[in-house]
């Protein structure tokens, strides 16, 4: 790539300032974090009483975006990531299945990240499990009642909302004629039901508990995320993200704990993904209308296509999960896929053109743009398949070279970067999950082997021997590729 042009390209990445849209002031802002070149985020992760839904998975393919996206940009990212293995629907399931709480969530977990590492999510820095920070959660409900904010009822502990003025400030619920001491001991409740909220309960007969200074019992859900978000990331974060839901009453409720402590301002960017739908209805489990990871993959689905279909509607957009919308992204995944294999396998005439990486660095510069405009990633995406589209056709009238791989391939890596799709592993992911054992065909290395075995056999114009590898690979789900310069591509079907 000519000086002239890494220059250029140098000063548009600097152009393309970082706007995130803050759920706070309900505007798109630009995005500077508290300490130059370090961003520290907070994720609320899932509650461990069951697998997760790809509904739950849009929120974490959507943060898995944002941090691969700060960190393509140079910053250090810190996240951290909880995992609630303790609530009612916990003590519950695990008292009826004769478990302890960790016996019975120790699967969940183990399948969450599982689940999480198919869908090529990196992991956060941090993953806490709220039952190994009891004693953090104790002391942030110490620090309230010393402030005043809190009172006991039977053993419990509540948050007197009345006494944090700014309440509501989040979800903008009206808090104006509200019942004061009205409460609630669950940790899910609708917006018109804004109440006090309980930070720590006290054991109903029969139940699990811990022994601590504020009493027996257990924390509230809100408290939870409170203690450990400061413990690892300070008072004040940069950004907290979840699903749209967790909106109010979880992060009202945050804000309430973790600024009536400290006094300080809990977290400076609010991210809230929204809803999966499938068929125009919310994809939930109080709707009943939810599939695992594993029920799709079992059905054919491969994991590269939940992530591109996941990935592909910007995070603030409604996503409708549908057989149609996975069967396109399978194919978007697949285009990609060949085109870079193609780039990399094929033999170009000789030489170079000025136009191709200028072409390539136009698209790097609108992908960029698309992603620092919150993450919009239809658009990002829209500069990839503009540049695959227009390679073909540079290559199919043959004014492709060979110096011209590098910076399209280039351009290629950083999209992957964010992405995370052209590396052709689904089948190895789902024998990682136990499943497709008998599907799931030779592995990428057992390929590699036959492939070369066969084009030995052409050298030796064996032909009845190359001809027997191509229908053996055929049989197992693999499709062989000759170009005319004796190049050979494969591809699974
Ligand atoms: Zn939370």
């Amino acid at each position: 790539m000519s000086a002239h042009l890494a220059l250029k390209i140098g000063e548009q990445a600097k152009m393309a300032e970082i706007r995130f849209h803050n759920t706070m002031s309900g505007q798109t802002e630009p995005f500077v974090p508290l300490v130059p070149g370090e961003v520290r985020i907070y994720t609320c992760g899932p509650t461990v009483y069951d697998f997760a839904h790809v509904g739950n998975f849009r929120t974490f393919v959507f943060q898995d975006i944002l941090r691969r996206y700060l960190k393509s940009k140079g910053f250090r990212v810190i996240q951290v990531m909880n995992l609630t293995d303790v609530d009612d629907r916990i003590i519950q399931k695990a008292a009826a299945a004769g478990l302890s709480i960790r016996e019975y969530t120790d699967k969940y977990i183990q399948a969450f990240l599982d689940d999480r590492r198919a869908l090529n999510l990196e992991p956060p820095e941090h993953i806490v499990r709220a039952t190994d920070h009891i004693e953090d959660m104790v002391k942030l409900i110490q620090r309230l009642t010393e402030k005043g904010f809190t009172y006991t009822s039977d053993g419990s502990t509540y948050f007197r909302i009345a006494k944090f003025p700014s309440y509501g400030k989040l979800s903008k619920i009206d808090v104006a004629g509200m019942q004061t001491g009205a409460r609630v001991d669950m940790d899910r409740y609708d917006k018109d039901n804004a109440r006090d909220f309980a930070l720590w309960k006290a054991p109903k007969p029969g139940e699990s508990f811990w022994e601590t200074p504020i009493g027996p019992g257990r924390p509230g859900w809100h408290i939870e995320c409170s203690a450990m978000a400061m413990k690892y990331l300070g008072d004040t974060l940069d950004i907290h993200s979840g699903g749209v839901d967790l909106t109010f009453p979880h992060h009202e409720n945050e804000i309430a704990e973790s600024e009536g402590a400290t006094g300080k301002q809990f977290a400076r960017y609010w991210l809230h993904a929204e809803h999966l739908m499938v068929d125009h209805e919310k994809m939930s489990k109080s709707v009943g209308n939810f599939a695992t990871l594993r029920e799709l993959f079992s059905h054919g689905q491969k994991p590269s296509s939940v992530r591109f279909l996941l990935a592909s509607v910007p995070y603030r957009s409604q996503l409708n999960f549908t057989p149609e919308s996975l069967q396109g992204a399978a194919s978007s995944v697949e285009r990609l896929r060949n085109f870079a294999s193609r780039l990399r396998t094929e033999k170009f005439p000789e030489g170079s053109s000025p136009a191709i990486p200028e072409r390539a660095a136009n698209a790097r510069e609108e992908f960029e743009q698309g992603l620092a405009d919150d993450l919009n990633t239809a658009r990002a995406l829209a500069a990839i398949f503009d540049l695959v589209r227009d390679i073909n056709t540079a290559i199919s009238r043959g004014e492709f070279h060979q110096g011209d791989v590098a910076p399209v391939l280039a351009a290629m890596d950083s999209f992957d970067a964010i992405f995370a799709v052209l590396k052709d592993d689904d089948a190895e992911k789902l024998r990682a999950l136990g499943l497709g054992q008998d599907s799931a065909g030779p592995s990428d290395a057992e390929i590699d082997a036959l492939v070369a075995e066969r084009q030995g056999a052409r050298k030796r114009r064996d032909f009845a021997a190359s001809d027997r590898i191509r229908d053996q690979l055929a049989e197992r789900g693999v499709i062989l590729e000759d170009s005319r310069d004796g190049q050979v591509r494969w591809k699974r079907k």
